[in-house]
């Protein structure tokens, strides 16, 4: 039996998979380098050392019945230790630590990404430099591992772009990748939970807007017709399925031309999933557990529209709790409030899309005022 459960990072989804997890029944152990992080005050106990740190991992490994992660850089070699009580597998989380072996799993499983372009020694900065001369198209570079939230993307426009980023910021060391730029019509992104049973369970579809590359919005039921509601709902089975998924993954999704393109993969709750804190049945969060610890998943059924709206460190105006008293708000406990960090979001609840984003955009614009 099931009595604690142990999860590597400590951050916001670790917090909000511990609460879910306490409220369950169960114990908890964290293991995060940083004493103050989200997952401390919720956790039963917490091992402080860094994600490769072996002793630290056979601590865990003794003290849990489960393990889970709830970020994607926890190191390899780590998770191979704990792959026994692992059950998201360490393959999955080196599949998706890497853009170019996520890329490559995605199209085995029959699925459609943006062209793309390896670049390392044998292809090199270059020789996309000429080809750019050649054919100016927007692209994005971007760092094979290690991004998050728009770091390590350098948007290219033009040849001015690219000579900047080959200055500035291009690393010799590092494996990009190079994809076209596309004007997607626009961003979804649906969460599926699969127990060790095959039980499937996918949730709403949430349409996603980004600022600056980082998540701002997401608006539930997206506003997408039926057919690509359906083929979202039936592309995330087959990859739950394809990948032998236990746990979650969260898949971000283009609108491109009436079809759907996979953007990117994140093996464990997400954040556009907060909304279903508030607006579903169950949590991400609970079906997450549930599925780790083989228990049927629950009906994720959508009880209202909502809009979760996030709160980064410069939403100074947002943490005043007073602003935001009526709707369902969600703070991490980060001790630092730094530009660009997710500080904690707001679930905005009412009858319809078109009144929660009236409600949103006044909350935006009262932050732009202050
Ligand atoms: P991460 O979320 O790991 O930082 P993503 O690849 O999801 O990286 O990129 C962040 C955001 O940047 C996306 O959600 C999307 O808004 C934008 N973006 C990324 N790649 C492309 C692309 N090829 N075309 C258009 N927009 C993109
Ligand atoms: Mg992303």
């Amino acid at each position: 039996m099931i009595q604690t459960i142990g999860i590597l990072g400590g951050g916001q989804l670790g917090r909000m998979m511990a609460f879910a997890a306490k409220a369950m029944g169960y114990k908890i152990i964290v293991l995060d380098p940083n004493l103050n992080c989200p997952t401390n005050k919720i956790a039963d106990k917490q091992i402080v050392a860094n994600y490769n740190n072996i002793d630290a991992a056979k601590e865990l490994y003794n003290c849990c019945d489960v393990i889970t992660y709830e970020f994607e850089n926890v190191d390899l070699n780590v998770a191979n230790i704990l792959e026994v009580k692992l059950p998201q597998t360490s393959r999955l989380l080196e599949i998706t630590q890497n853009r170019i072996l996520e890329k490559q799993e995605i199209k085995n499983g029959g699925l459609k990404t943006v062209h793309y372009e390896i670049v390392n020694n044998a292809n090199t900065l270059e020789n996309f430099k000429h080809k750019y001369f050649q054919n100016p198209t927007q692209a994005i570079i971007k760092s094979a591992i290690g991004g998050y939230d728009g770091k390590s993307q350098f948007k290219i426009k033009s040849i001015k772009d690219f000579e900047k980023f080959e200055q500035e910021s291009y690393d010799e060391n590092i494996q990009y990748i190079i994809e076209d730029f596309i004007e997607f019509e626009k961003e979804i992104s649906v969460v599926v939970c699969r127990n060790k049973n095959k039980q499937v369970a996918i949730f709403p579809i949430a349409e996603n807007i980004h600022k600056n590359q980082i998540l701002q919005q997401s608006i539930v039921p997206a506003r997408v017709n039926n057919a690509i509601h359906e083929k979202a709902i039936q592309l995330a089975e087959h990859l739950a399925n394809h990948l032998n998924l236990i746990g979650t993954i969260a898949i971000e999704l283009f609108v491109y031309n009436d079809e759907l393109i996979v953007n990117e993969l994140a093996p464990r709750p997400h954040n556009s999933g907060h909304y279903t804190l508030n607006a579903c049945l169950t949590s991400q969060f609970e079906q997450h557990i549930r599925a780790i610890c083989n228990l049927p998943l629950r009906d994720t059924s959508l009880v209202s529209p909502c809009v979760m709206l996030n709160i980064l460190g410069e939403d100074n105006y947002l943490l005043n709790t007073d602003n935001i008293k009526e709707f369902a708000y969600h703070f991490y406990e980060k001790e630092v409030a730094r530009v660009g960090r997710k500080m904690g979001h707001i679930n905005i609840i009412k009858n319809s899309v078109e009144e929660c984003l009236t409600l949103s955009s006044k909350l935006i614009n009262l932050n732009k005022l202050n």
